[in-house]
């Protein structure tokens, strides 16, 4: 088990609450396409990319032009409808305050991302952009990621795949049951308990390698 190394956070709804912005844009996108969109349906598969949601509701013909309108409402929509959530920016100071480096990886769009973090003031060490399910895992494992923090159950498994840490936060729109199924070692309340766990979790380590 990896202790030492950078630790991993998803951005949407992990550190920000972005879901007012991703509902108001996809709102725009209707009106601007002329298309039905039920943002209940989004909400339920939040965390995925935007080409593959485009795709629940645009023909392929139109998949690029949708993707397109999304990201110009969303990076204007970001500025004012992005939040921090509780224990965000005191999460990735605990990381750094062990000396390890905290990275963002996100199935955003860079395009998206940074707006997002400039809304809220987060400045991660670094930003794995544009990444999803496996390819968040490869990534994980590129980085050497000893925890990934997230809150769906593709980031749960996207953690275990890659060796690093599950921690679930049920700050989206899945619930500890359903993190802890799929692979979530430890499912926080908020990320206002990751200092605590994070500190634990270095201890323990050093334990073992006294002990061992
Ligand atoms: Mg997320």
């Amino acid at each position: 088990m990896r202790v030492a190394g950078p630790v991993g956070f998803d951005l949407d709804l992990t550190l920000i609450n972005s879901r007012p912005a991703i509902m108001a844009a996809w709102q725009e996108v209707a009106e601007e396409l002329g298309v039905h969109i039920d943002l209940a349906e989004v909400d339920r598969r939040m965390g995925i990319k935007l080409e593959d949601e485009v795709a629940y509701w645009f023909p392929v013909a139109g998949h690029a032009a949708a993707a397109e309108s999304y990201r110009r409402h969303y990076v204007r929509l970001a500025v004012t409808h992005t939040s921090l959530l509780p224990g965000a920016a005191e999460a990735l100071a605990a990381v750094r305050d062990a000396g390890e480096r905290a990275v963002v990886v996100t199935a955003k769009h860079p395009v998206s991302v940074q707006p997002s973090l400039a809304a809220v003031g987060l400045q991660p060490d670094e930003v794995v952009a544009h990444v999803h399910g496996p390819e968040k895992a490869a990534a994980l494992v590129r980085l050497g990621a000893a925890v990934y923090v997230g809150d769906t159950p593709a980031d749960m498994a996207a953690g275990r795949d890659s060796g690093a840490i599950p921690v679930g936060v049920p700050t989206g729109s899945f619930g500890p049951g359903e993190l802890a199924a799929a692979g979530a070692r430890v499912v926080l309340g908020s990320l206002t308990e990751f200092p605590a766990w994070y500190a634990g979790l270095r201890a323990g380590q050093s334990e073992e390698g006294r002990n061992g």
